[in-house]
């Protein structure tokens, strides 16, 4: 199987260093790793680096610190485009003196059971080619599905020498990666879509802003939802607009659907038949009146200069 020249999205702190296409593991492929206090680089991998937040990463961070989401993000982020596109996103902003994480003591990571997806991921990468295209037997597969990862394997990491040993699987459900995976896959898929149509005109200023809020500060959708025109525009079914109301992850999963449906023109959020036709309605009426704009202006010239 040949891919394209479509770059795989690659999920995890540190990423791929070398740049080069890594060796493919699957969640059966064995890896020798552990990490403990009392390995001789503990906390090494927690400074300077680049750690992309996901909408849940802010959630989880910001409950744990007991602030909102948009005081969290600007004292802990900075903004980042997410993976090469035109997506605005957010890192953790490392300290300005050490260029360490700010959570990050002596004594290890301080938010540790809330801490980002990309941090339980290392050292195992993740490389999705999800929405895509590849090719497979030299033809072009359009919305192909491959998906692999990858060891990161860095000088300063001592967990490759340890002795234990598990299979990719095993390591990904010790760091609770299945439950991140699973609240992150509808916006990763996002930007894998942006990635895939990467060549295509790019977002506006209002998407990206709608993109940055939605993925950022919760509250403030939430705001734009009830607040707005939003739900005498969109059918949503009246059982979820009470979860929407009350539920942060509902809010967060609704955030990503509507975005599919908005950025990429998705299934899955309909606009209300009334105002698909007041919309016909209207540009009808403008189409009448250019019509009869057009008439009146021919029948000015005849009148201008008659035969
Ligand atoms: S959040 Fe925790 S695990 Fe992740 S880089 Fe910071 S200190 Fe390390
Ligand atoms: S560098 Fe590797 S072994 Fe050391 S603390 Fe980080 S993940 Fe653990």
């Amino acid at each position: 199987m040949e891919h394209t020249d479509n770059e795989p999205l690659q999920f995890g702190k540190g990423n791929n260093p070398s740049n080069i296409m890594p060796v493919k593991l699957t969640l059966d492929s064995k890896i020798n790793f552990r990490c403990y206090p009392g390995v001789s680089c503990f906390t090494a991998c927690c400074g300077n680096i680049k750690i992309i937040l996901t909408p849940y990463d802010i959630l989880q961070l910001s409950r744990r610190l007991n602030i909102k989401p948009h005081e969290f993000v600007s004292q802990y982020a900075e903004p980042d485009f997410l993976e090469q596109t035109d997506m605005p996103g957010v890192r953790i902003k490392m300290r300005a003196d050490d260029n360490r994480c700010p959570f990050v003591t002596p004594d290890g990571c301080t938010v540790y059971t809330d801490r980002p997806t990309a941090c339980r991921y290392y050292p195992i990468g993740m490389a999705d080619f999800h929405e895509g295209g590849r090719k497979e037997d030299g033809k072009e597969v359009l919305g192909g599905y491959d998906k692999f990862y990858f060891k990161v394997v860095e000088e300063h990491c001592k967990g490759h020498f340890e002795d234990k040993e598990w299979t990719i699987a095993e390591w990904r459900a010790d760091q609770g990666v299945d439950v991140r995976d699973e609240m992150n896959k509808e916006w990763l898929r996002l930007i894998m879509r942006r990635k895939s149509h990467g060549h295509q005109a790019s977002l506006s200023e209002q998407a990206q802003r709608m993109f940055f809020m939605a993925s950022t500060d919760l509250p403030s959708f939430r705001r734009f939802i009830f607040e707005s025109s939003f739900l005498d525009t969109y059918e949503v079914e009246p059982e979820l607009v009470e979860k929407i109301r009350a539920d942060d992850i509902e809010l967060m999963k609704f955030s990503f659907l509507y975005l599919a449906a908005t950025l990429f023109g998705a299934q899955g959020l309909r606009i209300k038949e009334e105002k698909v036709q007041a919309k016909v309605a209207e540009i009808k009426q403008r189409q009448d009146e250019s019509v009869l704009e057009a008439i009146r202006e021919y029948e000015e010239m005849k009148r201008e200069r008659p035969e």
